[in-house]
């Protein structure tokens, strides 16, 4: 005899499209084997339920069935499965009472390096950015979905039976574990992973005088989560920075520095004059008020500390003139 899937679902025969789909989505959550782990009578439940829902939730399957033709579920994708999983889902965002576990929100930190100069004149620039997408090809769920199929082995019973018309065994089927259908058909785009690496490149403006450890939100059009970026200064070749304030040692001639000089000091895209004053002597420092780093509200100072550099080579007539000196 025929299955009354009218009365699988609780439904009397003019129910709605939208009473099948929620009288269907309250059992299913119901005998779902996730919620009900090992329980043979539920998986059985459970299948007759998806059975049940796949003909009547098919306006011409439901039509075939309603006439009593035979053969209406022939429904061997078991693509109901792919609908419990959305509904599922949804599900599971609106409502308090099922339990499954929330996923933290993605976040994406990137530290991008900008020079000295840039943080200070502002820069647009593209930016790399690597990051997870769902796995188009599988929906994200890593196995692809539209090749679930009923088991071949149990053909889609969940089990299987030894023995006589005496005595009988019934077997878990090992290779749909009971369910009745395999659904784990791994993606091959994904590699199983349900997510996909994908570089994302983004124009980020950067506007001047940017402050080291400056967090930035960007929005990537791939990435549903929230991604920023963190301005970090590149090692310079020459200067050091302590916040606001640059650090620089520059070589001068050690008559230069005895006798006092103009020194031409190339800084951020700048030529400062600095007054080496006579008689400095190695290790001193000259500091230039606000000549460092701006944050747009204050400027840093710029510390100049002298090394002197000692002839390796004199000339005759240098040596004369030095001798004069002792
Ligand atoms: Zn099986
Ligand atoms: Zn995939």
């Amino acid at each position: 005899m025929k299955k009354d899937y009218y009365k699988i679902l609780n439904l009397d025969r003019s129910a709605s499209a939208d009473a099948i789909k929620k009288s269907y989505r309250k059992l299913a959550m119901k005998y779902h084997p996730d919620r009900n782990h090992g329980n043979k009578i539920c998986e059985e439940k459970f299948k007759e339920i998806n059975e049940a829902y796949a003909t009547l939730s098919d306006p011409s399957k439901r039509l075939s069935y309603d006439r009593g033709d035979e053969d209406v579920n022939i429904n061997d994708d078991f693509s109901s499965f792919d609908f419990f999983e959305d509904i599922f889902n949804h599900h599971s965002t609106e409502s308090s009472t099922f339990t499954k576990p929330h996923k933290p929100r993605r976040i994406i930190n990137l530290d991008v390096y900008i020079t000295l100069e840039e943080s200070q004149e502002g820069i647009s620039k593209y930016i790399d950015i690597p990051h997870d997408i769902i796995c188009s090809s599988c929906n994200g769920k890593g196995f692809d979905h539209y090749k679930t199929t009923i088991c071949n082995i149990c053909n889609g019973k969940g089990y299987s039976v030894h023995g006589n018309y005496f005595f009988q065994i019934k077997n878990t089927c090992a290779k749909c574990e009971g369910t009745g259908y395999i659904r784990k058909v791994i993606c091959r785009i994904c590699n199983g992973k349900g997510t996909r690496r994908v570089t994302e490149q983004v124009l980020v403006n950067l506007e001047k005088y940017i402050c080291e450890g400056t967090k930035k939100k960007i929005h990537l059009k791939n990435f549903k989560g929230d991604a920023y970026i963190n301005i970090r200064f590149t090692k310079h070749t020459s200067i050091t920075h302590v916040g606001l304030d640059l650090y620089i040692t520059v070589k001068i001639n050690v008559f230069q520095v005895i006798l006092g000089t103009t020194y031409y000091l190339s800084v951020l895209s700048r030529n400062i004059p600095v007054q080496i004053p006579p008689y400095s002597k190695e290790g001193d420092t000259i500091i230039l008020q606000s000549q460092g780093l701006s944050n747009n509200t204050e400027r840093g100072n710029l510390y100049i500390s002298i090394k002197s550099v000692f002839p390796t080579h004199l000339s005759t007539e240098q040596i004369k003139l030095l001798s004069k000196l002792l």
